[in-house]
């Protein structure tokens, strides 16, 4: 109850799309009385969660914060919400985001902008004598709804996905802890895709502990996914066994990238020391393919955006235009009334790197790009280095007076700088929030790790908080 009266509260933040009053007080009332019985279903019994509206949820609205899919009730829920619901978690409702999961800000669905709860705290605010309703901070995205609505405390576990940052990106922005687990850790059946070869859905709570709980929960193979492997042997208590001194962490070098605010390079250099007083061994390392990989990452999310999107056709699901002189005139005005112009020029220029005469060019250097880019962090890995530290974004929250200046194409790409790449390789990653900058706004560091090492990023991510 307390949390559904906090969404209400905070709705100036647009976090959710569709709030599951009932539903979630059903759930809570049998969650209750099961533990009067003194038999709860186990750690996550109880608990609230919200969840990205990108995934299906049984006869609950999937929108996708699109205009195409607006009224959409799926026929079945998404794996991973399934496990949450049937170990009693209590879903609040679904999150605000980019159409389709396209984007870094949270500023570009159907429903409008998320803001930042810190845009409202205290810190931010002291001073600034500015306006709250001029100069609030974007959540970041695409799953701003959810990070927003963990930060702001309606809910204390929220899914989103991560593509290319889209989990990473606003939970550091809102100064939480999140997951991209390793691909195939977790099941995507059920999470509408964006890029089959990097979707993976994150996870997003206050804690790193938190992460664990949700995870141990979470993974595993799915017969609906066959891209899902078996988890590794599972550690209970993820904080109990984590021996800082004897981490061999990196820090590739080419993350000193253009546009990384000083304050976030002073807080990556004072983690670095500080692992380094604990008895680490930290090393300056290279990974010499990165500089190409945000060119590389548009070409092969374009691409597997216009085979995806190939779906939405006025037929099946979804939005219908009334404008039906044609079959082909029919999917013409469907789409363009049905998606963003974000959404359209992916589509677009997608379908432009598939052209017979551009695909060797375009798609398939791409892949051999993306081929050397795995590679790199596979050698890194493989000399003995247990994770690398990087910055999450390039700073802290722009407002998004500031955020929607640029163009968007330009703006998302920069942001995703430090986070695409790793799922390009399918790796896990963790952020965690280390500071607060000197505007009040919480600051990320990410650990990158070997594949299947997400509970060791998880436990180093619980010794920095
Ligand atoms: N910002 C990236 C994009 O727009 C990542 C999106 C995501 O991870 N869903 O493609």
């Amino acid at each position: 109850q307390k949390c559904l009266d906090r969404i209400k509260k905070t709705k100036h933040l647009n976090a959710y799309i569709t709030v599951t009053e009932e539903l979630a007080a059903r759930q809570a009332a049998a969650a209750d009385e099961r533990f009067r019985r003194g038999a709860p279903k186990g750690p996550l019994d109880g608990i609230p969660f919200a969840v990205k509206d990108n995934f299906c949820t049984e006869n609950i609205e999937t929108t996708c914060a699109s205009n195409m899919l607006k009224g959409y009730r799926p026929p079945f829920s998404a794996t991973v919400v399934q496990k949450l619901l049937d170990q009693g978690a209590v879903l609040l409702g679904k999150t605000n985001l980019d159409e389709f999961a396209m984007g870094s800000g949270s500023t570009d669905g159907a429903f409008g902008p998320v803001r930042n709860p810190w845009s409202y705290a205290a810190p931010y605010r002291d001073g600034s004598g500015a306006e709250p309703d001029s100069d609030w901070v974007i959540t970041g995205g695409s799953s701003g709804g959810s990070a927003a609505a963990v930060a702001s405390l309606s809910s204390f576990l929220a899914l989103g996905s991560d593509t290319g940052g889209s989990t990473r990106n606003p939970a550091a922005l809102c100064g939480l802890v999140s997951l991209k687990p390793t691909y195939g850790l977790l099941s995507r059946h059920g999470l509408i895709p964006l890029v089959n070869s990097m979707d993976v859905p994150g996870v997003m709570a206050r804690s790193a502990q938190d992460v664990a709980t949700a995870l141990g929960v979470l993974q595993g193979r799915d017969v609906l996914d066959s891209t899902t492997v078996c988890p590794p042997v599972e550690h209970s208590d993820l904080l109990e066994d984590i021996d800082v001194s004897r981490l061999h962490v990196g820090i590739p070098k080419e993350y000193h990238a253009p546009g990384l605010s000083r304050e976030t390079l002073a807080q990556w250099g004072r983690v670095a020391d500080m692992l380094e007083r604990a008895g680490a061994r930290v090393e300056t390392m290279s990974l010499p393919h990165t500089q190409y990989s945000i060119v590389c990452y548009h070409v092969l999310c374009c691409a597997e955006v216009a085979s995806n999107m190939a779906r939405f056709d006025g037929l099946q699901y979804g939005h219908r235009s009334a404008v039906d002189s044609s079959t082909d005139a029919l999917y013409a005005a469907t789409r363009l009334e049905g998606f963003n112009e974000v959404v359209r020029g992916r589509i677009l220029s997608g379908n432009y790197f598939l052209l017979k005469r551009s695909y060797l060019r375009y798609f398939v250097k791409a892949q051999q790009v993306r081929r050397l880019i795995a590679r790199d962090f596979a050698q890194v890995f493989r000399s003995g280095v247990h994770l690398l530290l990087t910055p999450t974004t390039l700073g802290h929250a722009p407002t998004h007076a500031h955020f929607i200046q640029e163009d968007n194409r330009t703006r998302s790409s920069q942001e995703d700088v430090f986070t695409q790449s790793v799922n390009m390789a399918g790796l896990p990653a963790v952020t965690v929030p280390t500071a607060l900058s000197g505007r009040g706004l919480p600051i990320g560091l990410q650990l990158i790790g070997a594949a299947l090492q997400d509970r060791r990023l998880l436990a180093v991510a619980g010794w920095l908080e």
